[in-house]
């Protein structure tokens, strides 16, 4: 047996998510040249030739990530999906196959487990990818899916965290923050509904936002307009924890700072009215809300005419010189600094 000599206890949450990755790997040793990037990116990066292939894994566990009591489980089977495959498209890469493991608790007919995977094979068709395996075994309680998603990339196409400069404009795809209302509406109809069982739904103010949390999207259509329109990102990332955080890793990974223009980030209509309705503040939600599963980019200034007039691209602010100094320009022209709220999963 083994002997525990240390009586020390750190808690987790002490040292949250990002410190505890960093904790549990630094003394990772890479054995093959054909690990290319290993831990620190959206994928690892794997090969020495033309074509390089990408790797991401994500656990979702019920309680922490989803709720069944409002979340479809087919829903959930296309989520779970999107959300692996993202992280291809974060890499400027195509995603081509995944593996899928769950862990289920005697809880679970076969038709839950049925409408799991119509939802992991609607996923499949509408993103072009195959599903080549997984695991499957029982929970004490709930239920846990992993998925590992591969993809593609060549070479001189694969795009970092860490390939920002100073002066490269910072740009963001589609809308920020609508994501978290959903959910935020979302908890709200439950605990009416644990109230008040007979109580009406009343979430037709709310579809995009609804939408968005129970039915994300991953940006494989903004690969193909970036190779159409011929700009090669120098670093991105995709959105899945808050606009804040992933501003930040693209800043420590590039030694960059970043000044970030308030007035500038991209909010639905719906965002912006519900934060009212709510009396919160649109521009917190956009930067700690989190899995928006949007893409965030830098590009060098001289391809800003071909982004410019894009509806898809918002250009939100750019890189500095200044490594690790990120702040919010506000509408009121003050600089706040930028901090990373986004969701923790050890609190
Ligand atoms: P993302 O938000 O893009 O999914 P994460 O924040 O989950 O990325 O992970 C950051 C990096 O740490 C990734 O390269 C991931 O593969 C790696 N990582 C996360 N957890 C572990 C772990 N338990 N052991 C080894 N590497 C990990
Ligand atoms: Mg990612």
């Amino acid at each position: 047996m083994l002997e525990d000599k240390n009586q020390s206890r750190t808690s987790l949450s002490e040292l949250g998510e990002f410190k505890l990755i960093d904790h549990l790997t630094k003394q990772t040793v890479i054995h093959h040249h054909q690990t290319i990037k290993g831990i620190g990116d959206d994928c690892a990066v794997i090969g020495r030739g033309e074509v390089q292939t990408l790797v991401t894994t994500d656990l979702l566990v019920e309680g922490v990530h989803f709720d069944l009591s409002y979340m479809p489980l087919k829903h959930l089977g296309y989520k779970a999906v999107v959300v692996n495959l993202s992280d291809v498209y974060a890499m400027n890469g195509d995603a081509k196959q995944i593996t899928v493991s769950i862990a289920v608790s005697n809880r679970f007919p076969l038709e839950a487990l049925e409408e799991l995977y119509a939802g992991i094979h609607l996923a499949c068709k509408a993103y072009q990818v195959d599903l080549v395996g997984g695991d499957t075994t029982s929970s004490t309680k709930g239920l846990l899916i992993s998925i590992t998603a591969l993809g593609e990339v060549k070479k001189e196409k694969c795009v970092y965290r860490n390939g920002a400069k100073s002066k490269d404009l910072l740009v963001v795809t589609g809308d920020l923050g609508a994501a978290y209302l959903g959910l935020q509406v979302l908890e709200r109809e439950k605990q009416v509904f644990q109230v008040n069982p007979n109580a009406e739904h009343e979430l037709e103010n709310y579809t995009y936002l609804v939408e968005r949390q129970l039915k994300p999207e991953a940006r494989k259509d903004i690969i193909q307009l970036l190779a159409d329109l011929e700009v090669q990102p120098t670093s991105m990332i995709d959105i899945s924890d808050g606009l804040s955080s992933e501003i930040l890793h693209l800043c420590k990974q590039s030694n960059t700072g970043c000044q970030l223009f308030e007035d500038k980030i991209p909010l639905d209509q719906q965002v912006i009215s519900t934060c009212e309705e709510f009396n919160i503040d649109s521009t917190t939600i956009a930067l700690s809300g989190g899995e928006d599963y949007e893409l965030l980019f830098t590009v060098k200034q001289e391809d800003f005419p071909k982004i410019k007039a894009n509806p898809n691209f918002s250009i939100i602010g750019y890189m500095t010189d200044e490594a690790n100094v990120a702040e919010l320009v506000t509408r009121g022209g003050q600089k706040v600094a930028i901090v990373a709220q986004g969701w923790n999963a050890m609190k």
